[in-house]
């Protein structure tokens, strides 16, 4: 196929030497400066229509990584850009913060994502406050792309943790979502969404795009630009951005990440949050990393009562190590790899249609695909069938959960 390039070459940011060296020989010192970085860090686009790959860096303006990663990337495809069959596209997320170098100034632009206020906030006259600014911002800007684009959406969301542990990727569990997560050869973590709420990918998904989220490492390891860029290689790939004899950064990428995920669970399902509230101090205990096994009652840290302990048992993940953030720490359980083919076929089978003859469970009064399940009449595991169905718990009022199906694309 004739590819030509659409480097925008006056708007692109300035890139030093260290962020154009080959991005598996380790990283010098990032010379891209972040306290004046484009919305649009770049694009690379074919001639001919394709799919479209949204990679975002800097949602939390500490999690520079995976700007740093974007920006490493589109330098690579730049140079050589041959092969490529739709369209890639660099966003800086929250350019306030990252300017700043905190999570966030006013609030986390990573939990804001409800539909009605982001259609709000989009009709208010400006200006707005910080992070509602960069939410107006950013969400013009996607949706820009996404008008734009001639075939299918997808988001790659990069982030880094303030604990040690190894690169993961998360997910809203659709079809279409799992697909392109389990082409990265690292843990995948389902159930988060429904623990945070607001997420850009959970709001990107139910727009119809297909959204991998990749934690790359450590905040400040140089080690994580390199998992990050080597989760948009996988992308690139995965999408379709590149065609198939894939490029050698493509197979290094997925040996990089195998390599650091050697020996750990393929796929975990977040069933515990430990929120900190505003205000609250949350003490973690030192020497905790993701994935990190711990037993129920184990004491993992200290908040406003006292000592803290993990009410159940499971695999820590991202264990609270920075000022800024309401998440003290996540427990997750192993999925059996068998679970995915399995719900798959259920999905494509339509077996919802006779959910409501289940006891405890009814179709919600005014809601389409969407149930209220009383846990104390729905006796068997509610909440793992529903998500083996395809639903996400939505809201929680006492024993009743309202579970809502998410878009899956059945083809
Ligand atoms: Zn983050």
């Amino acid at each position: 196929m004739t590819t030509s390039t659409h480097p925008r070459s006056q708007k692109k940011p300035v890139i030093g030497a260290a962020t154009a060296t080959d991005s598996h020989g380790g990283v010098g010192e990032p010379t891209l400066d972040l306290s004046t970085v484009s919305r649009e860090l770049g694009r690379v686009e074919a001639a001919d229509p394709g799919p479209t790959l949204i990679c975002l860096g800097g949602l939390h303006g500490n999690e520079p990584a995976g700007v740093l990663a974007i920006d490493r990337v589109l330098e690579q495809i730049y140079r050589r850009p041959e092969g490529l069959a739709g369209r890639f596209v660099g966003i800086a997320g929250n350019r306030r913060a990252l300017a700043a170098d905190c999570r966030f100034l006013a609030h986390d632009l990573n939990r804001a994502w409800k539909p009605s206020s982001v259609e709000r906030l989009a009709a208010l006259p400006g200006p707005l406050g910080d992070e509602d600014e960069e939410l107006v911002e950013l969400n013009a800007s996607l949706s820009r792309i996404v008008d734009e684009a001639p075939g299918r959406i997808y988001l790659l969301d990069l982030h880094t943790i303030s604990g040690p542990g190894p690169a993961f990727a998360i997910l809203d569990d659709t079809l279409q979502n799992r697909e392109v997560a389990l082409d990265f050869p690292v843990p995948l973590v389902l159930g988060l969404e429904e623990e945070l709420g607001g997420t850009l990918a959970s709001y990107m998904t139910a727009q119809g795009a297909t959204v991998v989220g990749f934690e790359a490492g450590l905040h400040d390891d140089p080690g994580s630009v390199d998992r990050a860029a080597a989760a948009i290689w996988i992308a690139l790939d995965s999408c379709g951005v590149f065609e198939h004899e894939s490029r050698s950064e493509v197979v290094a990428a997925r040996e990089l990440l195998r390599r650091q995920a050697d020996g750990l669970a393929r796929i975990v399902e977040v069933r515990y949050r430990h929120s900190v509230d505003e205000g609250e101090s949350f003490q973690m205990d030192p020497g905790f990393s993701s994935f990190d096994p711990v037993g129920a009652g184990q004491e993992v840290g200290t908040g406003r009562n006292g000592r803290v302990r993990a009410p159940r048992s499971g695999l820590l993940l991202m264990p609270l190590y920075q000022e800024q953030g309401n998440d003290g720490f996540f427990l997750a359980s192993e999925v059996r790899p068998i679970w995915l083919p399995v719900s798959t076929a259920v999905r494509r089978l339509g077996v919802e249609r006779f959910l409501h003859w289940l006891p405890g469970v009814e179709r919600h009064p005014s809601r389409r695909q969407t149930f209220v399940v009383d846990r104390r009449y729905a006796r068997w595991s509610a909440r793992q069938l529903f998500h083996l169905l395809g639903f996400r718990q939505e809201g929680k009022a006492g024993p009743r959960l309202t579970m809502r199906r998410r878009r899956d694309q059945l083809r």
